[in-house]
């Protein structure tokens, strides 16, 4: 009946009787065996005082291991359910699990645990985890199972989705629960735990499915590892853009209005104004032709740009005119530069052609995937098409990169990186057939990306189907990976549209076609910055760049109203705060609306012509004669200057 154990290390031990993961741990080391909290055998995860009897590769799981980690988040889970059912008897579960940074539960009605309740749910499980109860493992036939869960119809989903007689169940009392791979021996191993958020999430995923409710937390073996957790949190939740737009009242979204349907409030229509005249003089200083074209068009025209095809489902329905015409409510704003550039007969002179403009868009993105600016479902695109030879490919694709870069330098945005995408020769099916073209494209892209000296990752496999591209790679404040500007090579477009020009041999050629776009979507872009400057937008961006604040209104309410149009004539943004409040209580204000220059007035300033200004964030007030602090705020407006 004996055995053979093999470890990590490639060290071999014999044992003739069944032994647990924790002795085995054991005949290690005692230390060791403190450490433990699971096993993995043959890469099954298992209980600490679950027995091995047969042959096989064996690894102890430790505290602060990926799945010691996911060990003690399943335990909080198990014990999160456990007090969740004591607080509501009639309370059913969906799934609950580890995740990366914590572990959800989900709960079978909407707005049953309210937010205000987890402090309550969090005080309970530390009465249990102080108690010290044990979680029994035991194994239940499935057909008790069901009976146990008759009322359940998520539990018994679950158990009709596992293939098998006899399941692994968890208990502490009469509560029983499954699906998990290995939970700690005893609720006193969840020491460091918290209960964080409230949210809706649909069964399974699946958006038909019934909305549940999905209670979020996190768990740590050491205190100091949670505490920094929550900080981390913290730090992000004072970033997000859906936050700071509400505080900073920059747009709002309602879903009684429509889903992803964003409105722009004065501060955010400003910052947005201010960005798009930035970026349009600066394509039209790169001699870009803007233009405006229809956000609707006949539908025949995504018939041939191969969108109603392989982009239906991000496409609002046509609207049926009665009439046979069929309108569409444009995905993308491609087809519509194609329609300018064929409005007349192009010659090689006239290329590279380069078509701009800030163009709205709709997609029908998944509700359950809209997030505040960042995923909408109408958004504006600084777009432009660039129309050229194949030869001039290489020189008007640095030519892009450059513009890229440096709108990337006046935002101060250097946290960013490039992405070469190749198509996969292997894959005849997503990618057109032309060796000679994708090899030619794909080099030109590369040597310029090293005649330039930048580092960039390539992806294989990562092309659109129409050509090779660059992205620009950025993260959120919440760590995910965004594409802020691509560049992407089209062969096929001008194909399907018949696309010409006449080239100096006096013949047709077809052009190659260039999409690009430097800051993406207004929308997303903004949300960016928002994160990225934790809303305190540098003085060029900010809604308001300066609030004026009279120290006695009836003394120095002239003055101040006399700065604010000289400042005005300056095309400075500036108000005057004439509130009935204290002086003091309209400091602290500013600085929570984060205006970047606050400027205080009373008796000395009146009588010299001088201002006392509080710059955003900074303790102290300096004092300066009024026609030198303007020529400073305008040379920060003007280079694009930030602290
Ligand atoms: P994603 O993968 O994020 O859906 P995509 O690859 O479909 O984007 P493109 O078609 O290349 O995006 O879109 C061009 C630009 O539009 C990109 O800069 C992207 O960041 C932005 N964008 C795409 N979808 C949305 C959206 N729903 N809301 C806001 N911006 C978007
Ligand atoms: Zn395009």
């Amino acid at each position: 009946m004996s055995f053979e154990l093999v470890f990590p290390d490639g060290n071999r031990k014999q044992y003739d009787d069944a032994v647990s993961v924790k002795e085995v741990a054991k005949s290690i080391s005692t230390s060791l065996a403190k450490k433990a909290v699971a096993g993995v055998l043959n890469g099954e995860l298992l209980d600490l005082n679950e027995e091995i009897s047969q042959d096989g590769k064996v690894e102890i799981v430790l505290q602060n291991d990926e799945l010691g980690l996911r060990v003690l988040r399943d335990t909080a889970a198990f014990l999160f359910s456990y007090v969740a059912k004591k607080a509501h008897s009639d309370i059913n579960f969906g799934e609950s699990k580890a995740i990366e940074d914590g572990f959800y539960v989900d709960t079978d009605k909407e707005n049953q645990i309210a937010v205000t309740e987890l402090p309550e749910l969090q005080e309970a499980m530390q009465k249990v985890i102080k108690s010290g109860l044990p979680i029994e493992v035991d194994m239940m036939d499935k057909a008790d199972l069901e009976k146990h869960f008759e009322n359940d119809e998520y539990k018994l989903s679950l158990l009709k989705a596992i293939d098998a007689v006899q399941i692994k169940v968890y208990k502490m009392g009469d509560f029983i629960d499954f699906g998990y791979k290995a939970l700690l021996p005893n609720a006193s191993g969840v020491k460091e735990f918290a209960l964080l958020s409230v949210a809706g999430a649909y069964w399974q995923g699946k958006s038909d499915n019934p909305m549940l409710q999905r209670i979020y937390g996190t768990a740590f073996y050491k205190k100091a590892d949670l505490e920094a957790d929550l900080q981390r949190r913290a730090d992000i939740k004072e970033r997000d853009h859906r936050t700071l737009g509400r505080d900073l009242d920059l747009f709002f979204v309602d879903p009684k209005v429509g889903a992803g349907l964003p409105y722009w409030m004065p501060n955010g229509a400003t910052i947005r104004r201010v960005i798009e005249r930035y970026i349009t003089d600066k394509e039209l200083a790169a001699d870009y032709e803007h233009v405006y074209t229809p956000i609707l068009s006949n539908l025949d025209l995504y018939k041939t740009s191969g969108h109603w095809d392989h982009y239906r489902e991000d496409m609002f329905p046509p609207m049926d005119m009665g009439d046979g015409e069929m309108l569409e409510l444009r995905p993308m704003n491609c087809p519509s530069h194609i329609q300018v550039f064929k409005h007349h007969v192009r010659s090689y002179r006239d290329l590279p052609m380069r078509i701009a403009e800030l163009g709205m868009m709709h997609r029908y993105e998944k509700s359950g995937a809209l997030t505040g600016l960042q995923r909408v479902r109408e958004m504006t695109l600084n777009d432009g098409h660039t129309f050229v030879e194949l030869k001039q490919i290489k020189e008007e694709f640095v030519k892009i990169l450059r513009l890229m870069m440096e709108v990337y330098k006046d935002f101060n945005i250097t946290d960013y990186s490039f992405r070469l995408s190749y198509r996969d020769p292997q894959n005849t099916e997503k990618y057109f057939q032309d060796d000679e073209i994708w090899e030619t494209a794909q080099t030109m892209l590369k040597d310029a990306m090293d005649d330039l000296g930048l580092d960039y990752y390539e992806a294989e496999g990562e092309a659109a189907f129409y050509g090779p591209k660059l992205d620009v790679q950025t993260k959120t404040a919440l760590g995910n990976e965004e594409t802020l500007s691509t560049i992407q090579l089209d062969f096929m477009l001008p194909e399907k549209f018949e696309l010409s020009y006449i080239g100096n041999d006096g013949e047709e050629h077809r052009p190659v076609m260039i999409h690009r776009g430097i800051i993406g979507t207004l929308e997303r872009f903004i949300a960016y910055l928002t994160e990225l400057y934790k809303g305190a937008f540098p003085t060029w961006i900010a809604p308001i760049q300066a609030r004026i604040i009279p120290v006695n209104l009836d003394l120095h309410s002239d003055y101040a109203k006399d700065i604010k149009k000289q400042m005005k004539k300056l095309g400075l943004r500036v108000d005057v705060d004439l509130r009935n409040e204290k002086m003091n209580y309209k400091i602290r204000e500013a600085q929570t609306n984060k205006v970047p220059y606050t400027i205080i007035v009373g008796d000395q300033e009146t009588a010299s012509t001088s201002v006392s200004i509080r710059r955003y964030g900074q303790k102290d007030t300096n004092t300066f004669a009024l026609a030198e602090f303007l020529d400073a705020i305008v040379a920060d407006v003007n280079n694009y200057s930030r602290e």
